[in-house]
């Protein structure tokens, strides 16, 4: 597969927190620019290593954060994914996220939302996961898909 990269995606310099310069979740980053990022050869190493679900494979070109208004991130065999999004109600709006939060379901793993510094969202209450279940089932009965 071609290497992904972010092209004009800036979300995770936002949504993300970077420590070591103080730079807290939902906040821009002071050294953001139009273009990427201003200290990009000084840049710290959370941001060097830093590597979105995205950019190394998962999801297709129509979920890239900027477009998904969300940055997955993913723990080794997706125990738990967490998404880093201005939207706590992204599963509402997204089909995408309603599958990885089927799938998480079926898989008894879990997905969390963030936003900045407010409550994290976890869709993993029973009435969430029937309701977001119901919808997948239609959905997957519509395209044929299965995660
Ligand atoms: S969220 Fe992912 S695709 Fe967007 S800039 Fe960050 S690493 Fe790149
Ligand atoms: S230092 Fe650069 S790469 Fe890191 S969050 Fe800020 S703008 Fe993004």
């Amino acid at each position: 597969m071609k290497p992904r990269i972010c092209g004009p995606c800036q979300m995770c310099c936002t949504w993300l927190a970077v420590e070591t310069i103080g730079k807290a979740c939902g906040v821009p980053c002071e050294h953001l620019t139009a273009h990427g990022c201003g200290i990009y050869e000084m840049r710290p190493d959370e941001c060097r290593i830093f590597t979105c679900a995205w950019l190394v494979g998962m999801g297709d070109v129509s979920v890239r954060p900027d477009r998904l208004n969300g940055v997955v991130t993913a723990a080794p065999e997706r125990q738990l994914i967490v998404i880093f999004t201005p939207d706590l109600d992204l599963p509402e709006r997204s089909a995408y996220v309603r599958k990885l939060l089927a799938v998480q379901g079926r898989r008894g793993h879990g997905l969390i939302l963030v936003k900045g510094d407010e409550p994290r969202k976890i869709w993993a209450k029973e009435e969430d996961m029937e309701r977001i279940m119901a919808l997948s089932a239609t959905e997957q009965k519509a395209t044929g898909t299965d995660g």
